[in-house]
């Protein structure tokens, strides 16, 4: 079949032979060096830091979700977001094997006892992530809703507090991190979004009226 087009045997502009061959690397040669006896490639650590890092590196959520807040989470796992390069893409239908809660939507006080229970169930060292306004305080039923539970530290421990209603899955893999660095034994950073900034500045400032 006639080709339409020209290949053409010219690099393409930016083209650096050098970064190929660097990732041309000899994996067979590369291990033998590794095995010599006088070589510098050897690392430190102590069990409890070796553990963290396997624990951190692998973090399993037991599968549940609660109201509006688990589609985000469901969003998270999926292609787009992957929660996998995380390791904590492992959904488990069991809570023997999770160490891993995170309450994704609204805990009602019927549901409250059965959250218990499956937090009960799974196995230490285990971690809850609270996603979302309702689990964080109650929500939008803070006032009115005389059937939910106003926050579900009530209930749980929770180790991370994600803001939002819903929050994006982006914020649920920022918390992930966040927890990760709460696993490691470090305390996560705060980092104020630059748009967050931006947009503070722009309201107004209203000063309070005489006697308020
Ligand atoms: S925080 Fe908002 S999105 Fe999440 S469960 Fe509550 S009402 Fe739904």
């Amino acid at each position: 079949m006639k080709k339409d087009y020209v290949e053409s045997t010219t690099p393409p502009e930016g083209y650096d032979p050098q970064r190929e061959q660097m990732l041309d690397f000899k994996v067979e040669e590369d291990l033998d060096k590794l095995c010599e006896t006088d070589s510098k490639n050897f690392i430190l650590t102590t069990v409890d830091e070796l553990f963290n890092w396997a624990r951190l590196s692998s973090v399993w959520p037991v599968t549940f979700g609660l109201a509006c807040c688990a589609i985000e989470m469901m969003a998270a796992s999926a292609t787009r977001y992957d929660i996998d390069r995380f390791g904590a893409g492992a959904f488990r239908a069991t809570p023997r094997q999770a160490d891993l809660m995170i309450v994704s939507g609204t805990v009602t006080a019927k549901m409250a006892s059965r959250l218990k229970r499956i937090y009960d169930q799974m196995p230490e060292p285990k971690w809850v992530v609270a996603m979302g306004s309702c689990a964080i305080g109650g929500g939008p039923y803070f006032k009115y809703g005389y059937h939910v539970v106003k926050g579900v530290d009530f209930i749980v421990p929770v180790d991370v507090y994600i803001p939002g209603c819903p929050p994006r899955p982006e914020v649920l893999l920022d918390g992930l991190m966040r927890l990760q660095d709460k696993i490691r034994g470090r305390k996560g950073k705060f980092v104020q979004p630059k748009w967050v900034q931006d947009y503070a500045s722009k309201i107004p400032y209203v000063k309070p009226e005489k006697g308020r």
